[in-house]
């Protein structure tokens, strides 16, 4: 499809050409990334007010916005400047006063002149005794009262623009929608009883009461659904593109794998052995992978990685994991090698720190062929980084890595199949609003022998009680560690509280005893700080959230966090799955600084309660919205601006399966439902999807 389709310029149209829209509302608007009246139109209302004309004001529960019929009476211009200028009025069964300030009084007399009939509407209030309506906000003679609506939508308003301006911006545009042939499934649509496009478009800015705002009003489903069915139309197509692209066949015979097993002191999970067996059997074919391996932390997402990653390199090829953060990475080789070494595999780590000579090498054995498997940060995608013949890449621990970088990175024309796992459970209808475009891989299921953690929410002004006990329990070998606030989005706040505490429990505890690891320290500092740790000579660990993911100390059997109101529950979750993974009981101390406020009290305690990494995921969506959780600027989490992820997630689930529907009966969208798709995309600007279409 070579462009917009000519049905929809109306609505690409620019603002001027609305009504009541001049240059200079149009700039303020565009401002605010309202460009065109399709903006406009997707802008709905948020609330409604009744102005369903009565005969009275007598019986009116003051103050109340209300719409009446009235005879003008005498004019009072106000005593001195700035008073009030005073109109009275009648309607069949009472009087009441319009009150002006700072108004014209020939303008006055020209819009209500005494003796006229006028149809008023405004909040109606009590002010010593006497009703008075303050600046009405419609005037009008009873025949053009007509154009008041009975229920009159509100918008949200950009600074300098009018509630009048948008309703008549909003109607203008609302003459130039086009009737469009619909895509969505007629079952379905009949089902739920949902009208057409342009009808529900216009319904949706007509609301006649509170229920026509709700999400599930089917003018406002349907506008919604439109939208997630964009999206997962754009992924869907994306997914095609994938699976059509010319991938690699990697089959393994499973021989690696076996001797792999065979050196490891413990037994796959099902859970990991059915995710392996998902995994190799998808590399076996001729499409690239794009899967996501989602398990909660702890869940053994690590060596399901090395499984595969032999899969590519028993096929003849190399495997690349990426780690999120150095120490991460240096801990999945560290983790990994022996294994490696135990089979005769070449395991290498790349990173920034990686400079010169020795650098140099590593890609040259890289190109070679010589290592088959490289780990690192995200120096493992620079460039001239080249590999002999790269099979498998896989992402580690990347929730925040967005559908757009992953289409990017797909773009770069990458053969290899491609692995993303991620420790964030997140709630289904984000999952399919990030990853709608994967396949999902589960491990649902944690290795056994695992104790419960134990959780407690304690206030800072217990601070003294809980280094006590952090005492004893060092005496008892145990270790610990304790993260700082994370009090505002700035490394220097997070670095000064970390620093000052270090200093309070190296003074209680003994130098020697506590460690410091920060983002900003010097990465070999930072090495030496984990590897004393994990060494096991410190006992204490104090850290900013740079040890959030992945970090594995067996022996650390306390977590304390300070400051735990400022914190995500999905971050507190995987921060508290820092423990409970050795043999012994784990506890996890949230401290908090009063007052804790009810919502925050709820919060803290859904972790005290679960363990559980999806019903805290879903908690922490409702509690905070789909963008905090997962921050949006960095989640590549789509915009919506009419569907709800927070509950709509169902709706989210039908796009998705309509989506793929669709695209399997109509690959080339030619179909009249196809080309109606096509129209929706455009409509949506869904550019990604548009160039998909035209390439594929
Ligand atoms: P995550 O999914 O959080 O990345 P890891 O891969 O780091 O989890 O695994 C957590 C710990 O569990 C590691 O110490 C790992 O060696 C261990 N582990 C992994 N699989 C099993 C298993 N099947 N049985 C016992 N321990 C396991
Ligand atoms: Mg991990």
């Amino acid at each position: 499809m070579s462009g917009r389709p000519e049905q929809l310029f109306p609505l690409f149209a620019g603002l001027e050409t609305l009504e009541g829209i001049g240059p200079k509302t149009a700039q303020l608007l565009n401002q605010s990334g309202v460009e065109s009246p399709r903006d406009v139109l997707f802008g709905l209302p948020y609330a409604v007010v009744d102005r369903r004309r009565r005969d009275t004001i007598k019986g009116a529960d003051m103050p109340t916005t209300l719409t009446v019929t009235v005879t003008v009476g005498a004019h009072r211009p106000p005593a001195n400047r700035g008073g009030a200028y005073r109109i009275h009025v009648e309607d069949s069964q009472a009087d009441f006063q319009l009150v002006f300030f700072h108004a014209r009084s020939d303008y006055l007399k020209k819009i209500l002149p005494n003796g006229s009939t006028r149809v008023v509407s405004g909040k109606l209030e009590l002010f010593d005794g006497m009703a008075q309506m303050v600046h009405p906000d419609h005037i009008l003679p009873v025949q053009e009262a007509r154009d008041i609506p009975d229920f009159e939508p509100v918008y949200h308003l950009t600074q300098g623009v009018t509630q009048k301006t948008m309703y008549k911006a909003v109607h203008s545009a609302l003459t130039r929608t086009p009737d469009l042939t619909d895509w969505v499934d007629p079952t379905y649509k009949a089902q739920e009883k949902w009208p057409d496009w342009a009808d529900a478009i216009r319904t949706a800015h007509s609301p006649a009461g509170l229920d026509d705002l709700l999400p599930t009003a089917p003018a406002r489903a349907r506008l919604a659904y439109d939208e997630l069915m964009a999206h997962q139309l754009t992924l869907a197509l994306a997914r095609m593109r994938d699976r059509k692209a010319q991938g690699i066949i990697s089959l393994a015979t499973g021989a690696l794998q076996s001797r792999a097993l065979a050196a490891l002191p413990y037994k796959l999970t099902s859970a990991q052995s059915r995710s392996i067996a998902e995994i190799t059997a998808d590399m076996a074919l001729p499409h690239r992978m794009n899967r996501l391996l989602q398990g909660d932390v702890g869940s053994g997402k690590t060596l399901v990685a090395f499984m595969a990653l032999l899969v590519a390199i028993e096929s003849g090829g190399q495997g690349v994991m990426m780690a999120p953060t150095e120490i991460l990475a240096r801990q999945h080789l560290d983790g990994l090698r022996p294994l490696a070494e135990a089979i005769g595999v070449v395991l290498e780590i790349l990173t920034g720190r990686d400079k010169g000579a020795e650098r140099a090498a590593k890609l040259a054995a890289l190109k070679r062929g010589d290592i088959q498997i490289l780990v690192g940060t995200h120096a493992v995608f620079q460039s001239d980084v080249e590999f002999h013949q790269l099979r498998l890449a896989i992402v580690d621990e990347q929730h925040r890595f967005g559908v757009r970088q992953r289409m990017e990175l797909a773009e770069k024309g990458v053969a290899a199949d491609v692995l993303v796992m991620t420790a964030t459970p997140i709630p289904r209808s984000l999952a399919l609003a990030q990853y709608g475009d994967m396949d999902v891989s589960v491990l649902d299921e944690k290795p056994p022998g695992r104790k419960p953690i134990k959780t407690a929410v304690v206030s800072t002004e217990r601070m003294d009680e809980v280094i006590g006990h952090l005492r004893k329990a060092i005496d008892e070998g145990r270790q610990c560690y304790w993260v700082c606030p994370l009090v505002e989005e700035s490394e220097i706040v997070d670095l000064t509280a970390a620093e000052d505490r270090f200093k309070r429990l190296r003074a209680v505890l003994g130098e020697g005893v506590v460690g410091l690891v920060h983002g900003q320290m010097p990465s070999a500092e930072k090495d030496a700080a984990m590897a004393a740790f994990q060494a096991g000579d410190t006992k204490v660990l104090v850290a900013t959230t740079v040890i959030e993911v992945g970090v594995d100390v067996p022996n650390a059997t306390i977590m304390v966090i300070e400051r735990a109101e400022f914190f995500g529950l999905a971050q507190l979750h995987q921060l508290r799955g820092r423990v409970g993974r050795g043999t012994d009981a784990s506890t996890c101390l949230l401290m908090y600084q009063p007052p804790l406020s009810e919502t925050g009290r709820r919060r803290l305690e859904v972790l005290r309660e679960t363990e559980d990494g999806f019903v805290i995921s879903e908690t922490d969506l409702q509690m905070r919205g789909a963008g905090d959780l997962i921050g949006t600027a960095q989640s590549g989490l789509p915009r919506f601006r009419i569907a709800d992820l927070e509950r709509q997630a169902a709706l989210m689930a039908v796009a998705q399966s309509d989506a793929r529907a669709l695209l399997t009966a109509d690959p080339g969208l030619t179909s009249d439902r196809g080309r109606a798709a096509r129209v929706l995309l455009w409509l949506m600007r869904q550019d990604q999807a548009i160039r998909l279409i035209s390439v594929g």
